[in-house]
């Protein structure tokens, strides 16, 4: 037989090939990168803004390379990118896999110890450095999950960085399973890490030309299934009041103080609605931030969120009328009323590429887990990312008791993002051609 003519088998458009991933390469992994310091730092300035950060970045740019990825680089801010070549000959989107090298500032990411629980039995367990921290079934619930599997948890003094160091494992394992398996065909696979996202300041440094993605995830969520497509839009507000000033020997009928002005437009906010403390799930509210001053100026900030952007410009419209309405009792005194945007839900730009998050559900599925879709009462790296033109859902790792010394996760849900990461750069090839 010529071996020229002999069909060679791929497993394109099979959509029921079992995808392996090696829980103890990805475990083993994990917890090499927890062990090294990335804790981010608002009050720094810099970009990153904390130079330890690239101590991870430098790790992980060395290990893409030892697995095959020639073009890995690491730039100035200690962003790392990465491409797995094509091996399909269709011409179809880039997707990027995006992930946070960084922890949060909340609790010291310093020496952390990573402890292995193997075949978890659903028992309370006390961390070895502060018995004092024990994390309970009880308090989460969603450990009864893992029975049976294996966990992992911070010693009791650190967090334990499974918030995003789970997504970068989740990546660098399915990279590794990708240049390891040539018969699983894609599109051109782009990698992102960012520094800084606990910060706020994840994309501020992203060069997008560079990146040449069409389409992203970002692997940041929690609980196995778990597919986020919404988060808030947001905008801060300022009011400055502008009180009126005299002696205070003889200001009778003539001083008007910013201070007492202000404290009454807060008092004015209603009580029992439209605050961080009286809603939940697709509600928005107005939430005082800061309030400072002299008897002369004073300024409040409030931070404005809802799922809708019309009702986001309907607070800031009520939030002016109520500050408004407080300062017409004072002859004199004035208001300047600012609002600037923050970021916007990033659902409006997904829907008009339904196709991403359907792709994403689709992967889930395909990994045998069921999808929970979910809405982010807050922002993520990729409602900015989405804005800034590359459309991104955020996809789960399986983190849990993130930012805090109770922190922790299962093997097999990280896995399965892993997976879960296989299966897109598949469903990309399979149905997306432009
Ligand atoms: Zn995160």
């Amino acid at each position: 037989m010529e071996l020229t003519n002999f069909p060679i088998f791929t497993f394109s458009n099979c959509q029921l090939m079992e995808i392996e991933i090696n829980k103890e390469s990805i475990a083993n992994r994990f917890m090499r990168y927890v062990r090294i310091d990335t804790q981010s730092d608002p009050k720094s300035g810099t970009h990153p803004s904390t130079e330890k950060q690239k101590n991870l970045s430098k790790i992980l740019v060395d290990e893409l390379k030892e697995i095959g990825i020639t073009d890995a680089e690491m730039d100035v801010y200690g962003y790392v990118y990465a491409t797995i070549p094509a091996n399909t000959e269709k011409n179809i989107p880039v997707i990027c896999f995006c992930s946070h090298i960084d922890t949060a500032p909340d609790a010291s990411g310093t020496n952390v110890k990573p402890i292995l629980h193997k075949n978890y039995n659903g028992e309370d367990i006390a961390l070895p450095d502060d018995v004092s921290q024990v994390l309970s079934p009880v308090v989460y619930p969603y450990l009864k999950t893992q029975i049976g599997g294996d966990i992992i948890t911070a010693s009791g003094l650190t967090l334990l960085g499974a918030d995003d160091k789970s997504g970068v494992a989740a990546i660098m394992e399915a990279a590794a399973f990708l240049m390891k398996n040539p018969a699983v065909i894609h599109g051109k696979i782009r990698i992102l890490f960012t520094p800084d996202e606990e910060i706020g300041e994840g994309t501020y440094k992203i060069d997008m030309k560079k990146l040449a993605a069409d389409f992203a995830y970002t692997l940041d969520g929690g609980e196995a299934g778990s597919l986020e497509d919404e988060t808030f839009s947001a905008d801060g507000a300022t009011i400055i009041v502008n009180g009126v000033i005299s002696h205070p020997g003889y200001a009778k009928n003539k001083l008007v103080n910013a201070l007492k002005v202000g404290a009454e437009i807060l008092h004015a906010l209603p009580p029992n609605e439209w605050s961080p403390e009286t809603t939940e799930k697709k509600e928005g509210f107005v939430h005082p931030v800061r309030f400072e001053g002299i008897a002369e100026r004073a300024t409040l900030e409030f931070i404005i969120r809802d799922f809708d952007d019309e009702k986001l410009k309907e607070h800031g419209r009520r939030l002016k009328e109520i500050a408004e309405d407080v300062v017409n009792h004072y002859k004199g005194a004035s208001i300047d009323f600012t609002i600037r945007e923050q970021y916007r839900n990033m659902k409006r730009i997904l829907d008009q590429h339904p196709q991403v998050v359907q792709f994403a559900a689709e992967a889930i599925n395909r990994a045998g887990l069921d999808v929970t879709t979910e809405s982010i009462r807050g922002g993520t790296d990729g409602s900015r990312l989405s804005y800034m033109g590359l459309p991104c859902p955020n996809l789960f790792t399986g983190m849990q008791g993130i930012h805090s010394k109770l922190e922790w996760i299962g093997i097999n849900d990280m896995a399965k993002a892993a997976e879960t990461v296989v299966h897109l750069c598949m469903i990309w090839e399979e149905k997306a051609e432009i």
